[in-house]
């Protein structure tokens, strides 16, 4: 395939060669494809050159059986700063712009490093990075980090398969999604192939909840979701008050969006929750309906065609409000789906 063309992939391969010093990094509160995709690369890397993973924010604790997270820093580490001033390789996996690492885009934006993205969402920054290997077909940075990896000559541990195949997994909710390709499952087949326990895997990501996480689901499913048949369209908002009662911890809210397109006919979803002092927003679709356009346009986001998100600063009433008042707009072509049906 073009992006990983043997000339692309020789260049890449001599700067990392070259490198003594490696970051690797991922968005903003990290999801199981960000921290696959960089635990994967960390695991190959780490016996053979100084490297490190630096995340801007927390990990959820869903993930932290994965091999290599125990050894990740956060930004707010004493020693963050000075590992990531130091690093002369820099690999961004998983997002496409410096402004989706959060503090730390001013220090990966004029860092000197050679970078290197791995992603698959769509429009990677122009001029961030030295190597681009960008493909927004790809279902999770994992697939394409595999692919990478592959094309490299690089041999991967079981560890590094656990952990991205991992990333396929939550990336493509269980290989159901629209992004997942033949593709997809090649590399999936291909992951498996070393043997590693992959029920395991589910289990630790989908039955391992919390009491109080499922508990706060309950409470979102009754009271908080808000349908919209005419318009196919759902949404729930939640308050930091509201998730605080359910004791929450960071990621309980993981595919809370997704829940509202389990209904027959609901085609659009979002989801909007006080966090870190702003208003976090999730947009997720079914078919060929697109929300990231809708996230950039509106909420100051962006992201792939059926999962998207954003943030603002209003109060949450204002953005629900804002919400619901674009409707009637935004899902005309669901609308008028609806009536080419009849
Ligand atoms: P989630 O709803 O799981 O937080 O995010 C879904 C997808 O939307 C992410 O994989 C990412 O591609 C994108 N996304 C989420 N938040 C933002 C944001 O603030 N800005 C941009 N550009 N994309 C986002
Ligand atoms: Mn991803």
């Amino acid at each position: 395939m073009q992006i990983f063309s043997k000339k692309n992939i020789e260049a890449a391969k001599t700067d990392i060669e070259a490198a003594k010093k490696v970051v690797i990094t991922a968005h903003l509160n990290p999801d199981g494809d960000a921290l696959g995709s960089t635990l994967a690369l960390y695991n190959f890397l780490k016996d053979k050159k100084e490297c490190h993973v630096v995340y801007p924010n927390n990990i959820p604790d869903t993930f932290k059986w994965m091999p290599g997270c125990g050894d990740i820093i956060i930004w707010d580490n004493e020693q963050a700063h000075q590992i990531v001033a130091e690093a002369d390789l820099m690999f961004l996996l998983d997002f496409n712009t410096a402004s989706r690492v959060d503090k730390m885009q001013k220090i990966v934006e004029e860092s000197s490093a050679v970078k290197i993205m791995i992603d698959h969402h769509p429009n990677p920054q122009e001029g961030l990075c030295k190597h681009v290997f960008s493909d927004p077909e790809a279902a999770a940075a994992s697939e394409l980090v595999y692919l990478f990896c592959k094309e490299c000559g690089y041999d991967l541990s079981i560890d590094s398969a656990r952990c991205l195949y991992t990333g396929i997994v939550t990336d493509t909710g269980c290989f159901q999604f629209n992004c997942t390709t033949q593709r997809t499952f090649q590399v999936a087949g291909q992951l498996a192939a070393f043997g590693f326990d992959r029920s395991e895997i589910i289990h630790h990501i989908y039955d391992s909840y919390s009491e109080g996480r499922m508990r706060l689901m309950g409470y979102v499913l009754s009271k908080k979701m808000v349908v919209f048949p005419q318009y196919h369209a759902a949404y729930i908002s939640l308050t930091k008050a509201e998730a605080d009662q359910f004791d929450y911890r960071v990621g309980d809210t993981e595919g809370f969006v997704n829940l509202p397109l389990c209904i027959q006919d609901v085609e659009f979803s979002a989801f909007f929750m006080e966090r870190d002092g702003l208003i976090r927003c999730s947009f997720r679709s079914k078919g060929d309906f697109k929300v990231n356009t809708i996230a950039e346009r509106y909420f100051n986001g962006g992201g792939h065609d059926n999962a998207a998100g954003g943030k603002s600063y209003k109060p949450l009433e204002e953005i629900v409000q804002r919400f619901v008042s674009l409707l009637p707009k935004v899902t005309r072509p669901l609308v008028k789906k609806d009536k080419r049906k009849k």
